[in-house]
């Protein structure tokens, strides 16, 4: 029922960004309070009762709920950025994209030393962003406890990728 409220808050646009694909477009459900809110609990659900110290968002659709995530967890927040957004210290992760590589960056102290960290972000596709972001949380010395999602692209299998930790999606296509 919470599903299907929230399934029709997303949009599907066709060709975007390029031709042949179909892309998932969450602007109805962060334009929706009611929405917006079903969808936080579903994402606490899974992670509630267990420690989080530190909720970390991947940029930028991964801040939008990430923040609600840190709110409702009582939890610190991070962002995860592209190359050169980040002022002062940082430490970065290199990931393959379909065709050559991106980076991601994080600000040195942002996590400490054995914080426990939840990652989460809008989609997960192919799984490769996700890595690099679990990859540059353990670098700090973080302990990634799981990652969540709104939205998984289950025909993609990008779970495999980070099939070591634990992975809650609230909506599966
Ligand atoms: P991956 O690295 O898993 O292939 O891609 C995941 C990243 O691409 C996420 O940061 C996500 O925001 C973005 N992404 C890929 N496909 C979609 C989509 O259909 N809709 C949205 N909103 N984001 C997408």
């Amino acid at each position: 029922m919470n599903n299907e409220f929230i399934e029709s808050h997303i949009h599907d646009i066709p060709d975007f960004p390029k031709e042949g694909i179909i892309f998932k477009d969450i602007s109805p459900l962060l334009a929706s309070a009611k929405a917006r809110s079903i969808t936080t609990e579903l994402l606490v659900r899974d992670f509630r009762g267990q420690t989080i110290d530190v909720v970390v968002g991947i940029e930028s659709r991964g801040f939008l709920f990430g923040m609600l995530l840190a709110d409702a967890l009582n939890a610190k927040f991070v962002m995860l950025r592209k190359p050169g957004k980040l002022p002062g210290a940082i430490i970065s992760q290199e990931y393959e994209l379909e065709y050559g590589t991106d980076t991601l960056e994080l600000q040195e102290n942002a996590i400490s030393p054995g914080d426990c960290v939840l990652i989460h972000d809008d989609v997960l596709a192919t799984g490769g962003t996700a890595i690099a972001a679990a990859q540059i949380i353990q670098k700090a010395g973080g302990k990634v406890e799981g990652f969540n999602f709104v939205i998984e692209l289950d025909f993609i299998n990008g779970r495999e990728k980070i099939k070591d930790y634990k992975i809650a999606s609230v909506l599966h296509y």
